[in-house]
């Protein structure tokens, strides 16, 4: 065991503090990794105030690390002490369903394991990447391409992932005008990630304050959500929109930009049910689907993919102590685009 410092929620809803936890013992199949970085994904702050339900706590989130191997078990043949990798929201899964046989472990029949707020195989709780060091099977690991930095790779273990599965899945690309609904961690990325796969670029926002970022980034169009006349302009326009909205919404407005057969694929994960008219989905013979992160095969090509196209995320560098306030930016849409937490100043 060795104790590591970290940053922990004590209980649901409290601030986030200075602590120490263990991690386990290198075994034969582990990596033992030096984080650098760690992203705050949104899903961290739903997590720490028990929007999706009961949580374990103390709880170390953090789903978007980036770090440097520093020791690995005997067993272990794809790493070597001072490669560059990654770990995303999944420690572990049953390995044995046709979903972890098909690289869908985020899909695993039985459950994976989450990287933090998760109990592992051993029976003890996991802790996330806002801590100083972390154990990892080694087939739960993927490499960073040299060509990406560290601090800038570590978003895309999650909202990289997120976004890229869901725009390969429904072909987003030359041709394509795709929308992509929400323009903070997810989103931004989905706006890189879709103009990198050549499709035409929408970004639908609640404001137009984030406009020449999202230009920037490589969006063709930037709509404002708050403007009705959106709606009427924009209705019957996209092949494809993908929504990173973090809140429940009125998916019926939304259904109606899509073209004959398009394809609305949520992303977000709000706290609450929304109500959806099944005649939404009826008249245009459209779909309304979900996707969850990426398996482990597809989340190294998608930084393979990423590093091929000088993609990282746009990011605030904070020190831990930070964190809170952190949190209480992206609650309200304030962050550009990613919180990445330094983790030397924990
Ligand atoms: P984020 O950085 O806070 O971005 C969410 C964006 O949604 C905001 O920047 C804002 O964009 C928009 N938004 C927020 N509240 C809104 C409201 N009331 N009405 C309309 N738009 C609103 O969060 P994130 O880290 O990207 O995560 C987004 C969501 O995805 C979270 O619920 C998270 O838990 C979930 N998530 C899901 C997966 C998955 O695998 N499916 C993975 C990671 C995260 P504008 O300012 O542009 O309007
Ligand atoms: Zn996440
Ligand atoms: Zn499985």
């Amino acid at each position: 065991m060795t104790t590591v410092a970290a940053y922990a929620a004590p209980a649901a809803k409290a601030p986030l503090e200075r602590t120490t936890i263990e991690r386990r013992a290198v075994r034969e199949f582990d990596v033992l990794i030096d984080i650098k970085f760690a992203g705050i994904c949104h899903s961290d702050i739903h997590q720490v105030q028990e929007g999706w339900g009961e949580a374990i706590f103390p709880m170390v989130p953090g789903h978007e690390i980036a770090g440097i191997v520093s020791e690995v078990g005997p067993g272990v043949t794809r790493y070597k002490v001072g490669d560059r990798v990654g770990v995303g929201c999944m420690v572990d899964s049953c390995r044995e369903c046709d979903n972890c046989k098909a690289g869908q472990e985020q899909y695993c029949v039985k459950g994976n394991v989450q990287t933090y707020n998760g109990i592992g195989k051993d029976g003890e709780p996991t802790y996330g990447g806002y801590s100083q060091k972390i154990v990892v099977d080694e087939n739960f690991v993927v490499r960073i391409p040299d060509g990406l930095s560290l601090d800038v790779a570590a978003p895309l273990l999650c909202a990289g992932i997120t976004l890229y599965s869901p725009l390969k899945r429904w072909n987003a690309g030359p041709g394509k005008k795709v929308a992509i609904l929400g323009m903070g961690g997810l989103g931004h990325m989905g706006v890189k990630i879709a103009h990198a796969l050549g499709a035409e670029v929408t970004v639908l926002s609640q404001s137009l304050r984030k406009k020449d970022d999202g230009l920037r980034l490589g969006a063709d169009h930037y709509y404002a959500t708050s403007d009705p006349k959106t709606f009427q302009e924009l209705q019957a326009t996209f092949d494809l929109i993908v929504s990173t909205v973090s809140a429940p919404l009125d998916f019926n407005a939304y259904l109606t930009l899509l073209k004959a057969e398009g394809v609305l694929v949520n992303v977000g994960a709000p706290e609450e049910p929304i109500s959806l008219n099944l005649f939404s989905v009826i008249g245009g013979g459209k779909t309304l689907a979900g996707s969850m992160i990426g398996g482990i095969p597809e989340t190294q090509e998608m930084l393979d993919f990423c590093a091929a196209h000088g993609i990282g995320s746009e990011i605030e560098l904070i020190e831990a102590s930070e964190v809170n306030t952190a949190y209480e930016r992206v609650q309200s849409s304030d962050v550009r685009y990613r919180f990445v937490i330094d983790t030397a100043t924990i």
